[in-house]
């Protein structure tokens, strides 16, 4: 036996019993991420990774402050116990402990109460994109968590009126996400860090969004909702059916699932899109509060800094982030400790380091974005809480203040600050993971411009060639004639589908002169014999947005935006 092999058997073994102590103390484990538990545990969570003392406070209605060591506190009607008892838990546990486990005891519940509910439509309908299962039920029904998890969105989300998505490790240690839709603004109540049980009431039944009459649309998404998670039907998993594994975040890997935000919001981060040394201090950092996700924290970054950590501007602002040294030190309202505090733990709080530096711009942002929805509350500043919160990042918080709202009082805040808040906002759907923020909704406004809205959710996929179709991305990616079935079943709601090929969609709609050309209209280029190789679509000013195959390792690939080419005609199909 070679010394290889004794240490993959050694390896085996230790993975091998690494498993066995997981399934037998899962409800209980400490997740070592920053010490926060996946599940079960409502013990006080640490300052970073989605569980801020003061970074959940905005979200709680009414903007009471509350002590986050009782996570449970919810705007339930009645006060929730820490543990549910059976008679306020769902009674209706679900399937066969042995078959959906494995080994040990499973908590599931459904959705809703049995007698409450009648199943309107399967996962898979309306031609494959139906992604959950339809639970008609009155306005108004409890609707409860169906695992022991921890909630990394709750509120708005285009299509779903608003949603709540639980991130979950079942018992065969593979993680998932439970998600729950069209819940009106009143029946959400758990905000994003809370930690459920199975069983605990956590919303109540609306007809929000896409929704033609009340019910609860859910899903369960093997590999996490913001984690390259996919969706599998909802019933048979019910019924006590084993998670698959189908990728995404690792099951029994911590770091990795950390690293990926899975448990916290910040699984909202496109892949890829940031130094990676970056990239888990911009999830984290974008989980600090629900309003400052880590896509806008990264396209910030990419403004301030460029991502140069020695970073210096003449004025005197350090780093990635780019501090001034007193912003740095002064206090947080929030927490009353520093903005920059030593999030990496290498003993010092610095805006050199990378973590620290990317931990402050998240507090800071959140500090400030209480602000200004407490100054909106008080009718003394209006606007966008981002665009707002940014812009006082880059002006100061005086100056949004003493402005009402987007900064008016010098030729400065003309001349940087407008244009920062615009590039950074512009920027923001590139460092987002594509359908994070929920499923596309056409608009009340023309056809080209869903269809360029519906494109945009795919900026920064991966060019595969054979990927993608109505459904939208598929094997990984999209590629262009992929991208633009995508984008024109999602505009037109479901009702064009277009064909596989760039050569078969030229025979799609009518063509239009490239003197009159609209946002929305498809670009076809490379003619041959048989007609165009390339689809895109016409975003405006000469440009497209486009699945391209990168040319080389320095070029950009994936569904980006390009400049029209010289050859291209277009046709417009809605
Ligand atoms: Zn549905």
């Amino acid at each position: 036996m070679t010394g290889r092999s004794i240490l993959w058997m050694a390896l085996g073994a230790t993975l091998g019993l690494m498993t066995l102590v997981v399934v037998i103390v899962l409800p209980s484990v400490e997740d070592p991420c920053e010490g926060v538990s996946v599940l079960g545990s409502s013990t006080a969570l640490p300052p970073i990774g989605g569980f801020a003392p003061g970074g959940s406070a905005a979200a709680a209605p009414g903007g009471a402050t509350d002590n986050r060591s009782d996570t449970r506190t919810s705007a339930l009607p009645t006060a929730t116990p820490a543990e549910p008892t059976v008679s306020q838990a769902n009674p209706t546990a679900t399937g066969a402990p042995s078959l959906a486990a494995g080994s040990g005891p499973i908590r599931r519940t459904l959705p809703l109460a049995a007698g409450t509910f009648t199943v309107s439509d399967v996962f898979g309908a309306r031609g494959g994109t139906h992604l959950g299962v339809d639970l008609a039920a009155t306005d108004g029904t409890t609707i409860y968590s169906v695992s022991d998890g921890h909630v990394v969105a709750a509120g708005p989300a285009s299509g779903f009126g608003n949603w709540i998505v639980v991130d979950s490790v079942d018992t065969n240690g593979r993680s998932y996400s439970a998600v729950y839709g069209h819940m009106w603004d009143s029946g959400v109540h758990v905000r994003v860090g809370d930690t459920v049980a199975a069983g605990q009431p956590i919303a109540q039944v609306g007809s929000a969004g896409e929704s033609s009459g009340p019910h609860l649309h859910f899903e369960i998404v093997p590999g996490g909702r913001f984690t390259g998670g996919r969706q599998i039907d909802p019933q048979p998993w019910l019924d006590g059916a084993p998670t698959p594994d189908v990728g995404g975040a690792l099951a029994y890997s911590s770091d990795p699932r950390c690293n990926l935000g899975f448990g916290s919001a910040g699984g909202a981060l496109a892949a890829g899109k940031v130094p990676p040394e970056l990239e888990v201090w911009y999830r984290r950092a974008g989980s600090i509060c629900p309003q400052i996700t880590p896509s806008l924290l990264a396209a910030q970054g990419r403004q301030e800094s460029g991502f140069q950590r020695g970073a210096n501007s003449p004025a005197g602002a350090q780093g990635l982030a780019q501090f001034l040294p007193g912003t740095a030190s002064s206090i947080n309202p929030d927490d009353g400790k520093p903005y920059v505090i030593d999030a990496d733990g290498n003993g010092v709080a610095s805006v050199w380091d990378d973590g620290d530096a990317i931990v402050g711009q998240g507090r800071y942002m959140c500090a400030i974005a209480h602000k200004v929805v407490s100054w909106e509350s008080e009718g003394r500043v209006q606007g966008d809480l981002v665009a707002l919160t940014l812009a006082a990042y880059n002006a100061g918080e005086g100056a949004v203040l003493a402005s009402g709202g987007m900064p008016n009082q010098f030729a400065a805040h003309y001349s940087e600050t407008r244009p920062y808040v615009a590039n950074i906002l512009a920027m923001e759907p590139q460092y987002r993971a594509p359908g994070s923020l929920g499923r596309f909704t056409p608009q009340d406004s023309s056809g080209g411009a869903n269809i360029v809205a519906a494109a945009h959710q795919w900026l920064g996929q991966p060019y595969v060639w054979g990927g993608g179709g109505p459904q939208g991305p598929s094997s990984g990616g999209l590629d262009g004639p992929g991208l633009t079935s995508a984008a024109v079943f999602a505009a037109s709601s479901g009702t064009v589908t277009l064909p596989r090929t760039a050569e078969q969609q030229w025979e799609a709609g009518a063509e239009v002169p490239m003197s009159k050309a609209a946002p929305g209209d498809l670009v076809f280029s490379s003619f041959g014999p048989r007609g165009p190789a390339q689809v895109g679509i016409y975003s405006g000013s000469g440009q497209m947005i486009q699945s391209v195959p990168g040319v080389d390792t320095r070029s950009r690939s994936g569904v980006t935006e390009v400049l029209v080419p010289g050859d291209a005609r277009l046709r417009r199909v809605l």
